[in-house]
C-alpha cells in the first residue's frame, strides 16, 4: 500500500509504499533503492521523509510490559509516549523525559533522542534509555545499551534520525510517582531578560521548567514561566486523594483541513499572543497530560497554517550569547513574521550522542508560516550566524539546512558517519534530510 508521508510543518510530503516491519526481509533491501523507519509523523519538515524508497511502520508493534520492581518499562517501538505515561502512571511510575506532545512514538524518541521540560535536570532521552533492541539493513538484530560492546552504536542511534536502523524495542527507565499530577507554579515576566533569569532560577526549584514568550507587539520577549514537580499523595487537595493515579485520555476536538494560508497573520497572532499572556497564572495542581502537552487538547494544530505549511526554527546557543535571542525577536517584528508563542528553555548537560542537540545553554523555538516571502533567506542567514557562535539547529524540526552548517553544528558529525558506513555498508537507510545535509 502507498501512503502520503508528512512531517507535522506540512512543507515536505512523499508518496511511498509502507510496510510493515515485521515484513522486513534481505529480498527488500535488495529490490528498494533505500528505505526508512517512521513513526507518527511528528518531526516537522523532512526527517521522517524518503522519497523514492519504502517506509517501515511499527504501528501494529505497540506491546508495552512493566517491571515494577526495578522501575523499567519494555516498550515496541510503535507504543506512544502516551501510551507509557498511562501504563507507567497505573503502577505509581512515570518516564521523566517526555516531549511537548503525547503523540510520539518510542521509535522516534529514540530516533530524535527528545529533551523535554526536565532536561536541566534529567537530560535527553538517553538517560532513560536502558537498551535499545536495532534491526540492521543486513537483516540483523543488535542490543545496545549504554555501556555494553555496541555502545558506540548505541550512541549513534540516539539522535541518529532512523539511518542506524529500525528500532524494534527498547528498555525504558522511569521514576516512581505518588499521583499523576504536578504542582505548577506560573510567573508572568516582563522581557526576555526576566525570561532567562526565571527560568535560572525555577530550574533549581522544579524538575520540569519552561517558558513560553509572547510573540507580539513589541517582541521585548514578555512571556511566562513555568515550573513543576510530582505531587505527592499528601500534598493532593481531599478530592483528588479518591483517584491520585487519575490519568485522562487525548481530547478529539480536531482542526479541520480548510484554513487557508492567511489565517496565520499579524492580526490573529498578536491577538492569540496578548490572551496567551494575560490569561490568569497557574499555581494550582494539573493533571500530568495537560502539564506535559498543553497543545494535544487540539488535535492536527498544525492545520491551521493551511496548504503551504509552517517551519519550526528551533536552535540552541551557548550561554553568553543570549543576546542572539534578542536579535530574533526584533527581526521576527521587522519582517513581519507572524508567530505563535516562542517556547525557551535553558538546557542542563549534553550526552554522548553523536548528533544530539542539547548542549549547556538555550534553545529557543518558534513556528513561521512557510509562505512568508523572506522566510528561507532569513533562515539560510540565521544558520550561518548560529554555527558561528557554536549554536545548533534541531534535526527533527529542520526543513532547510545546508550541509556547510550542519557540519559546523555537529563537529561528531564524521565520527557518526563511521559507524553508520559499518553498520549500513550499503547506505539504504536515508531520508530526504540526510541527504539534504550531506549526513549519508
Ligand atoms: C506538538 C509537538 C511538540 C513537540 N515537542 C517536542 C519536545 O518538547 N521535545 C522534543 O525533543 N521534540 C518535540 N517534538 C518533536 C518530536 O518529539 C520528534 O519529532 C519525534 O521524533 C517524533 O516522533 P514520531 O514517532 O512522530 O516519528 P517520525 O516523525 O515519524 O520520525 C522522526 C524520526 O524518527 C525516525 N524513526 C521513527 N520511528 C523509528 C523507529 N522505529 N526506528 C528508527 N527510527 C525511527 C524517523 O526515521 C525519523 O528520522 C514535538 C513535536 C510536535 C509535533
Amino acid at each position: 500500500m502507498k501512503i502520503i508521508q508528512s512531517g507535522w510543518g506540512r512543507t515536505n510530503k512523499s508518496k511511498n509504499e509502507i510496510l510493515n516491519v515485521n515484513d522486513f526481509n534481505p529480498d527488500i533491501v535488495k529490490k528498494a533503492k533505500c528505505g526508512l523507519a517512521v513513526g507518527l509523523g511528528r518531526s516537522y519538515g523532512d526527517s521522517s521523509i524518503n522519497s523514492g524508497g519504502v517506509y517501515f511502520s511499527n504501528n501494529l508493534n505497540k506491546k508495552i510490559s512493566i517491571d515494577h520492581e526495578n522501575s523499567i518499562a519494555t516498550c515496541e517501538a510503535g507504543a506512544t509516549i502516551g501510551e507509557l505515561e498511562r501504563a507507567a502512571l497505573s503502577v505509581g511510575l512515570f518516564p521523566p523525559v517526555v516531549p511537548g506532545t503525547e503523540f510520539v512514538t518510542i521509535g522516534g524518541a529514540i530516533a530524535s533522542n527528545i529533551h523535554g521540560k526536565s532536561h536541566h535536570t534529567m537530560g535527553s532521552f538517553s538517560s532513560c534509555v536502558a537498551e535499545i533492541k536495532l534491526l540492521t539493513s543486513q537483516g540483523e538484530i543488535i542490543y545496545l545499551q549504554p555501556e555494553n560492546e555496541n555502545h558506540e552504536l548505541f550512541w549513534a542511534t540516539l539522535g541518529g534520525m532512523g539511518l542506524t536502523g529500525i528500532i524494534l524495542e527498547s528498555k525504558i527507565k522511569l521514576i516512581g510517582v505518588e499521583t499523576s499530577y504536578i504542582l505548577v507554579k506560573e510567573k508572568r515576566a516582563r522581557n526576555i531578560e526576566e525570561i532567562f533569569n526565571l527560568l535560572s532560577e525555577f530550574d533549581s526549584k522544579f524538575l520540569y521548567t519552561v517558558a513560553w514568550i509572547d510573540l507580539s507587539g513589541s517582541y521585548i520577549g514578555r512571556g511566562r514561566v513555568a515550573g513543576g514537580n510530582h505531587a505527592t499523595y499528601l500534598e493532593l487537595p481531599s478530592k483528588l486523594k479518591k483517584n491520585p493515579l487519575k490519568t485522562n485520555l487525548p481530547k478529539k476536538f480536531q482542526i479541520p483541513n480548510i484554513f487557508p494560508s492567511k489565517t496565520i497573520n499579524l492580526y490573529t497572532v498578536s491577538l492569540f499572543n496578548k490572551l496567551w499572556f494575560h490569561k490568569p497564572l497557574s499555581n494550582k495542581y494539573m493533571n500530568v497530560r495537560s502539564f506535559m502537552h498543553p497543545l494535544d487538547s487540539v488535535k492536527d494544530w498544525n492545520r491551521i497554517y493551511g496548504k503551504k505549511g509552517f517551519y519550526q526554527f528551533q536552535f540552541s546557543i551557548p550561554i553568553g550569547s543570549e543576546v542572539f535571542i534578542k536579535s530574533i525577536l526584533m527581526e521576527l517584528k521587522e519582517f513581519k513574521m507572524a508567530s505563535f508563542l516562542g517556547v525557551v528553555k535553558k538546557f542542563g548537560q549534553s550526552d554522548k550522542s553523536l548528533l544530539g542537540f542539547p548542549s549547556p545553554g538555550w534553545t529557543f523555538a518558534i513556528d513561521i508560516p512557510a509562505g512568508h516571502p523572506e522566510v528561507k533567506t532569513w533562515l539560510a542567514k540565521k544558520y550561518e550566524e548560529l554555527a558561528n557562535i557554536g549554536g545548533k539547529i534541531y534535526l527533527t524540526k529542520d526543513a532547510t539546512l545546508d550541509s556547510q552548517n550542519f557540519n559546523l553544528m555537529y563537529p561528531k558529525s564524521n565520527e557518526w558517519r563511521k559507524i553508520k558506513l559499518k553498520i549500513d555498508p550499503y547506505n539504504f537507510w536515508v531520508s530526504d534530510q540526510s541527504k539534504r545535509i550531506g549526513l549519508c
